[in-house]
């Protein structure tokens, strides 16, 4: 039986074993009518699947209802973090502990909209390895917010051999195979978007439009989308590394033409002014490039620290619904 038709099967006999992650964090006010909307979603599709749910050390009460929930459903399990370690961590151990035959991964703010799930689950089995959503447009956002993230982009794309789309979020299902891959990973300073695009694979776009939030407010501030986006790039890319050794070459070839000036200057017309103009900016000058290769080694060297450490990605506190 070729792969199509074995999936296929699976559909028909809705024996396909769906597992979802969703990571949460501080999401009391919403995340019942969710998971009942997102367990009513994936029934219908197949009568073997798990909910994964990840606490992402919420300080609300997500978890005791989190915890109702697993009474009140079947196929509900819960993973409790010691503390919050972030989604793309929460989001790992979802994955560590899922055993269906695909994963789909889904925020539990009912930003990604469920009715798309279906499609998710049809071209998986028209042969899509790895199938995410990509969002229409940005129109939600601030300004700054679109161009900060359509300069990572950019940058992202030139500056490491991966393609990464922009829009392209955590809303996906991937294939068991994909995860197996995702698995072998050690990374502590994890990128998901890097990775997803690292592993390859046969992937598909879905577009989509992003709903709003159904209540409270997005956790991802200025300060943590950069932080995110310096660990994009650094995590996948050695060029800011690289290319200060370009630019400190350059910049010693300049002076060097500009010292030759300056001393056939002096024997040829004389110098009665003491320089100390010149001297003062080229000390800032390099001074400050210097400050800053500094920096990126810093960043690099960060990277090397966190993961030397070897510590365990996250800790949990509580596990429900799995034997
Ligand atoms: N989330 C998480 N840990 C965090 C922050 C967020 O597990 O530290 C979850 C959150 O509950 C939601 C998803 O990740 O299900 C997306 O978060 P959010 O809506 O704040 O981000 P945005 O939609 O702005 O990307
Ligand atoms: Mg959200």
């Amino acid at each position: 039986m070729d792969q199509h038709s074995a999936r296929q099967t699976l559909i028909d006999n809705k024996t396909l074993f769906i597992s979802c992650v969703v990571p949460v964090y501080n999401e009391a006010a919403n995340i019942e009518t969710f998971v009942k909307a997102l367990h009513a979603t994936i029934a219908q599709a197949s009568s073997q699947f798990e909910l994964i749910l990840i606490d992402d050390g919420s300080k609300d009460d997500t978890l005791r209802h989190i915890i109702e929930l697993t009474h009140a459903l079947n196929n509900i399990k819960l993973i409790s973090l010691s503390r919050n370690f972030g989604k793309e961590v929460a989001l790992t151990a979802g994955i560590d502990h899922a055993i269906g035959d695909v994963i789909i991964l889904i925020d539990a703010d009912f930003q990604h909209p469920l009715d798309i799930i279906p499609t998710f689950i049809s071209e998986w089995v028209s042969g899509y390895d790895m199938v995410y959503a990509v969002r229409k447009d940005r129109e939600a956002e601030s300004f700054m917010k679109r161009k900060a993230s359509q300069l990572f982009y950019f940058l992202m794309n030139k500056f490491s051999q991966l393609e990464i789309q922009d829009g392209a979020g955590d809303f996906r299902l991937m294939d068991k195979k994909l995860v197996q891959a995702l698995k072998t990973f050690p990374e502590r300073t994890r990128f998901m978007k890097g990775l997803y695009a690292f592993i390859g694979f046969q992937t598909k776009a879905i577009p989509y439009e992003v709903q709003k939030r159904s209540s409270g407010k997005s956790r991802f501030g200025f300060s943590k989308l950069t932080e995110l986006a310096l660990n994009g790039i650094t995590s996948f890319s050695d060029i800011p590394l690289r290319i200060w050794s370009l630019i400190g070459f350059f910049i010693s070839f300049i002076s060097l033409i500009y010292a030759i000036y300056i001393i056939a200057e002096t024997l040829i017309v004389g110098n009665d002014l003491p320089g100390y103009p010149t001297l003062i900016v080229a000390i800032m000058f390099l001074g400050g490039i210097q400050l800053l290769s500094i920096g990126i080694l810093g960043e690099y060297i960060a990277r090397i620290f966190t993961e030397v450490k070897n510590r365990p990605l996250y800790l949990i506190k509580m596990k429900k619904g799995f034997d």
